[in-house]
């Protein structure tokens, strides 16, 4: 595997004469593990021309063909996969165990999209389910065109997956930037692209930070759609941008979402269900459970069995198998948490389990494990992303104030229920506004799920055949009948 990062353009990995390089850093020994050679606009503007020359091909190529593709860049993460999990923990600090499931995810994408790949042959020219009298209509679904895709680091091949794939399945020619910050797993996309002979300028890698790269492709009127990961603010600059030209856009944001636990609850389970939650990945992912909600009979159970838990973590290299909770990313990161920790203070939060209880490793960028009880609904730690992890807790009487309190949120992205009975569990799902919600189930976001949430989570959904639609124009023919 690739342990430099260059960018790839028309089929070829290519040194940028940005003139910037930008530090990547180990967060567990703080060191700096790679340069990466910040790209500028010239490069998108080859890029994007690359992508145009690539595309009248690309779409005319059947989905049976464009799926063995992707089943190669499947076949090829696979056969990479102890590597990556190194690269994935090395440079984004998760633990190995969770590095594992960013490459199962990611592989598991691009198979499912080979397959609606193939699929698209039979559906091109389908009739219309809403018959009309003298008229027949012919279902057509074309490429957008050539997308740009931007994606964060928390997730580093899933988040790339979810749009990579189904880009490339529906006929799209791609410039993808990953993030700066863990930009290393990503270069192994193009690697086997030009491995299995993509046809060049199809997938197109180039790097950098936003400020650089990420809005010379935002702004570069040959790219149709914009599809963006990350966080709030820069989701509105996309926004902003793609405006001009009327430009398609898809945006996947933060969360801030809620886990209910009920009375008849299993505490065991919920306690499990809790931590996964939200220590997975140290709190680093947008559909967090951060807000816990329990119901009064069974808090102070709850609680304990947190705590427990929350002591057993492990803090230390996320290259040990033994760790369960790594670094966050960035010092810039473990800054953004502590300023939230320093706000708890201000507001008089209660820990029940709080980063003093806890020596954290003197290297690496640790917070530790914390989790506020009663806190109030107009807390900023219950109300804004944190990114980090923090739990924050109240407790409820009834299903409805559960509800009521865990809708009332600028976000929608997920939601999670813990409960003894499934038929109350979904009954208290129906009512929470969020995309995806889990009843009695970890987090789990297999791809023929659509994914992305309402509110200020974003536009839009990933993933399943919602996610393939975004990267197609329908187009219908009509004929007399
Ligand atoms: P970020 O917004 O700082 O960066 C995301 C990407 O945008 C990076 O590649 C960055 O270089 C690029 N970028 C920055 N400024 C830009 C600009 N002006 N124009 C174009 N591109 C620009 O976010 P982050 O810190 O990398 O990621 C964390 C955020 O991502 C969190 O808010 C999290 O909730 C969100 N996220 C959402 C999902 C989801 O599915 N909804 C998944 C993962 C992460």
């Amino acid at each position: 595997m690739r342990d430099s990062c260059q960018q790839f353009i028309d089929g070829q990995w290519r040194a940028s004469d940005g003139g910037r390089d930008l530090d990547v850093v180990d967060p567990y020994r703080e060191t700096v593990i790679a340069k990466l050679p910040a790209g500028n606009a010239r490069d998108v503007d080859e890029a994007v021309r690359a992508a145009r020359e690539a595309l009248p091909a690309w779409r005319r190529l059947s989905g049976e063909a464009r799926g063995r593709y992707l089943e190669g860049l499947a076949d090829g993460l696979a056969e990479r996969h102890a590597a990556l999990c190194q690269t994935i923990s090395l440079n984004g600090g998760k633990p190995l165990a969770e590095s594992q499931l960013d490459v199962d995810d990611a592989i598991a994408c691009y198979r499912y999209y080979a397959d609606l790949a193939r699929q698209l042959d039979a559906r091109q020219g389908e009739p219309s389910a809403q018959p009309v009298a003298g008229v027949q209509i012919r279902r057509y679904f074309d490429p957008v065109g050539v997308v740009g895709l931007i994606t964060p680091w928390n997730f580093p091949l899933v988040t790339a997956a979810w749009k990579i794939a189904p880009a490339l399945a529906a006929g799209c020619c791609i410039v993808f930037k990953p993030s700066e910050v863990v930009p290393m797993p990503e270069q192994a996309i193009a690697d086997i692209a030009q491995a299995i002979d993509l046809p060049r300028g199809v997938l197109n890698l180039v790097n950098g930070d936003g400020r650089g790269i990420g809005e010379a492709l935002t702004q570069h009127t040959g790219i149709d759609k914009i599809s963006f990961t990350g966080s709030n603010p820069t989701g509105e600059t996309v926004m902003r941008v793609a405006a001009t030209g009327i430009r398609n856009v898809s945006l996947e944001l933060g969360g801030k979402s809620p886990i209910i636990v009920t009375e008849d609850a299993d505490i065991a389970q919920a306690a499990s269900l809790v931590m996964n939650g939200i220590f997975a990945n140290a709190g680093q992912i947008c559909s967090a459970t951060s807000r816990l909600l329990v119901h009064q009979a069974v808090a102070e159970d709850l609680y304990a069995a947190l705590s427990r838990h929350i002591d057993a973590l492990v803090m230390g290299d996320p290259l040990d198998e033994a760790t369960t909770l790594g670094p966050l990313v960035s010092d810039k990161q473990r800054t953004t948490v502590d300023r939230y920790l320093a706000f708890a203070k201000d507001e008089g939060l209660i820990p029940v389990r709080e980063a003093s209880h806890r020596e954290i490793p003197r290297q690496g960028f640790f917070v530790a494990p914390t989790l506020f009880r009663d806190v109030p609904v107009e807390s900023r730690l219950w109300r804004e992303e944190i990114f980090g992890p923090v739990l924050c807790a109240r407790q409820f009487a009834s299903d409805d104030e559960a509800v009521a309190v865990a809708n009332d949120s600028d976000y929608g992205l997920a939601a999670s229920v813990v409960s003894g009975g499934h038929e109350r569990a979904s009954a208290i799902a129906r009512h929470l506004t969020a995309g995806s919600i889990w009843t009695n189930i970890d987090q789990v976001a297999p791809p023929q799920a659509a994914w992305g949430g309402g509110k200020k989570s974003g536009i839009g959904r990933e993933l399943g055949p919602e996610g393939l639609a975004a990267y197609q124009e329908l187009k219908q023919v009509m004929a007399p009948a």
